[in-house]
């Protein structure tokens, strides 16, 4: 489909380019024929005037007047040198713009050959997350269709589990359509001065009942930086690192959370000690879908590999960087480097 994209695209580039160029040369071959004719003329006149005055003329210049300074001949070989010339050029340009625009079809088509492919790519990873719960979902609720025994209580189990199935499709939903809408091109969001203390204990505070339950304490020391950025989705950036070293630290763990400036950036680092990542997962956390191996292998962690790319795409939005350490075993630190602008103290 590209390639053909492209054929159509250095086919246009090469219409413009021969318009041009041809317009060009009929213009340039204009004046030179007009430049030949008059040099014709202007010879021809000079001639006849020296015939008609030759007893003005002293003898001794007499004989150098040449018989015949008119050549027609010589006149139509440079009219046929002119075409010949004119037209070499034009078949010169169109081999090059050919080349050339065939070259650039392909530079331009590039950004949206890679935007194309990222997006099937997409739809292929949501597709295939999507398929597995809802044929597991799908085959429970048959094989307790055909269950002629089935008693209330069990088909009550069997209506939670699907409940349960039915809240992780609608969460990996939610996560898509927020991934979506983050990857949106010239999206609009609102950016504000806003208290970077205020908004990590806000996201504190929304995890507290979550960590409550494996006895998970915080510890933060957050000077009172003013930052700019958009609220809603730095707190949501706050709470899936906090939900993830909830997730994946063991019981009566501490999580602190700790903020510094430096050379004009704030750096603010998320530490747990929880299960930490293998180095081979390391480089590919951020990727979507991306879950290392004890993730997957503890079902009840629910998570679809989407939180760490979600929390890539607000800190791009806000011009950051975000960056993971680990040793398996010892925990994980993520830490996220936001400029701060002039406005920002
Ligand atoms: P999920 O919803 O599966 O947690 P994420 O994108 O948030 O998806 O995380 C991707 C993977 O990174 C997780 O499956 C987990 O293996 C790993 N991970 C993320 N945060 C931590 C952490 N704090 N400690 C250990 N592993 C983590």
């Amino acid at each position: 489909m590209f390639e053909k994209t492209r054929l159509t695209l250095t086919t246009w580039y090469l219409i413009i380019i021969m318009l041009v160029s041809v317009s060009f040369s009929i213009v340039i071959r204009e004046v030179l024929m007009r430049e030949v004719d008059r040099f014709a003329r202007s010879q021809r006149l000079r001639l006849e005037y020296r015939i008609q005055h030759e007893e003005l003329i002293p003898q001794e210049f007499r004989l150098r007047i040449p018989p015949q300074v008119l050549d027609p001949d010589l006149i139509a070989e440079t009219r046929r040198r002119v075409n010949l010339m004119l037209m070499g050029v034009n078949v010169t340009i169109l081999f090059l713009a050919g080349g050339f625009g065939y070259f650039l079809a392909g530079r331009t088509l590039r950004p949206i050959r890679e935007m194309v492919d990222e997006q099937n790519r997409f739809i292929s990873d949501a597709s295939h997350e999507l398929r597995t719960p809802l044929t597991a979902l799908k085959s429970s609720l048959e094989v307790t269709r055909r269950d002629k025994k089935l008693t209330l209580s069990e088909a009550k189990g069997v209506l939670g589990e699907s409940i349960e199935e039915v809240n992780k499709l609608q969460s990996l939903s939610d996560g898509l359509l927020q991934i979506i809408q983050y990857q949106k091109p010239n999206q609009k969001m609102v950016f504000e001065l806003l208290s970077l203390k205020e908004v990590i204990r806000e996201s504190v505070r929304r995890v507290q009942a979550l960590a409550k339950k494996k006895n998970i304490s915080f510890k933060t020391d957050i000077p009172d930086y003013q930052l700019k950025g958009n609220s809603y989705s730095l707190s949501e950036l706050f709470i899936i690192l906090l939900d993830n070293a909830i997730k994946y630290s063991p019981e009566n763990t501490l999580i602190s959370v700790q903020a510094k400036k430096t050379d004009g950036s704030v750096l603010i680092t998320f530490k747990d000690q929880g299960i930490g990542i293998a180095e081979k997962d390391l480089p590919h956390i951020f990727d979507r879908f991306y879950r290392t191996d004890s993730a997957r292998s503890k079902s009840d962690q629910g998570g679809y590999g989407l939180g760490l790319a979600i929390a890539k795409e607000i800190v791009d939005l806000h011009q950051g960087l975000i960056k993971v350490e680990s040793t398996v075993g010892k925990g994980a630190t993520f830490t996220i480097r936001f400029p701060l602008s002039k406005h920002s103290s």
